[in-house]
């Protein structure tokens, strides 16, 4: 059953459905471009052999959802499709697929699905994964709250994982922006266009002034913590950044490693009291993750670290 699950999950990372239904709710808001780029695809799609099959062989029950195909209004002149405009303008019209632009990894997987336009034509395909996945913000929210398309046993770093496996190396080099957020701090990473590529990270604490650990003092305390933490993480973007260049971008292997480090950066920074505090407190600012204590103890009992609330789904 398990196994089941999560060989749709992956495929429905890849499926278009979903997209479909979400061009469909956001209609009410679409502007006269939107429209006008909505019927140059149709116009275009209607052109492409095999677009329709495709697109229907994803999940038949959305049909109905579909506002791409339904819709029989004005077309654009005969012989003019997306291809016979610059490529800078079909940039343009990718960019609206889908019409948000952060994209939350823990909801369902329906909801950001690669766009369906990209499943027209092979150059199509290349243009518009490259738009989608270099100018969407990912980000996962580390609170252990995700969809219930996901197995109940998944936390938030194995739906991030199943994501990056899913998306493929080629997709994960043309992320630009990877976001990450827990109770109290954010932290998201823009992989920069200039050659060679730099990690630029922003880290940000969103409370302040709590002990992080009992008996170890005053001196210890949450902004310290997060200045600690911080750095661990920038010490680790600082051993991926040089290979960044070499390996088009950034690959799935470094943002498994990335997840690992923030997910692990997060007991450490929890101001639930009582819990082991002083397995969670890092003792020194140049300290390697890898080198860090052992903040197991805390994460046992702590229903914010360990996802606690998840199991009982
Ligand atoms: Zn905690």
């Amino acid at each position: 059953m398990a196994s089941s699950i999560k060989t749709r999950s992956a495929r429905l990372f890849r499926s278009s459905a979903g997209i479909r239904k979400r061009a469909h709710d956001a209609k009410p808001r679409q502007s006269t471009l939107e429209r006008a780029q909505q019927q140059m695809i149709r116009f275009t799609r209607s052109k492409a052999n095999h677009s329709d099959a495709m697109v229907k062989s994803s999940d038949p029950a959305t049909e109905p959802n579909s506002s791409l195909d339904d819709d029989s209004e004005s077309h654009p002149p005969a012989g003019l499709g997306l291809l016979d405009l610059p490529q800078e303008l079909r940039e343009m019209v990718y960019a609206h697929f889908p019409g948000v632009a952060v994209i939350p990894i823990n909801q369902d997987p329906a909801t950001f699905l690669q766009p369906a336009i990209s499943k027209t034509s092979r150059l199509i395909r290349e243009e518009a994964l490259n738009v989608f996945y270099s100018r969407k913000r990912f980000f996962l929210d580390l609170r252990g709250w995700k969809s219930s398309a996901y197995p109940s046993t998944w936390t938030p770093r194995r739906i991030f994982n199943e994501w990056v496996k899913a998306i493929g190396t080629s997709n994960a080099t043309r992320i630009k922006h990877l976001g990450f957020f827990s109770h109290n701090f954010t932290a998201n990473i823009q992989i920069s266009t200039q050659k060679p590529p730099t990690l630029i990270l922003k880290f940000r604490t969103l409370s302040h002034s709590k002990e992080v650990a009992e008996g170890i003092g005053a001196a210890y305390n949450f902004a310290i913590a997060a200045r600690r933490a911080e750095q661990g993480l920038r010490l680790l973007l600082d051993k991926i950044e040089p290979q960044l260049d070499k390996n088009g971008g950034i690959n799935v292997a470094d943002m498994k490693k990335i997840c690992r480090a923030i997910e692990l950066i997060q007991p450490f920074l929890c101001t639930r009291p009582s819990l082991g505090w002083a397995g969670t407190t890092i003792p020194r600012d140049d300290m390697r993750m890898e080198d860090w204590p052992c903040a197991k103890p805390h994460v046992r009992n702590c229903g914010e670290c360990g996802y606690l609330h998840m199991k009982s789904l």
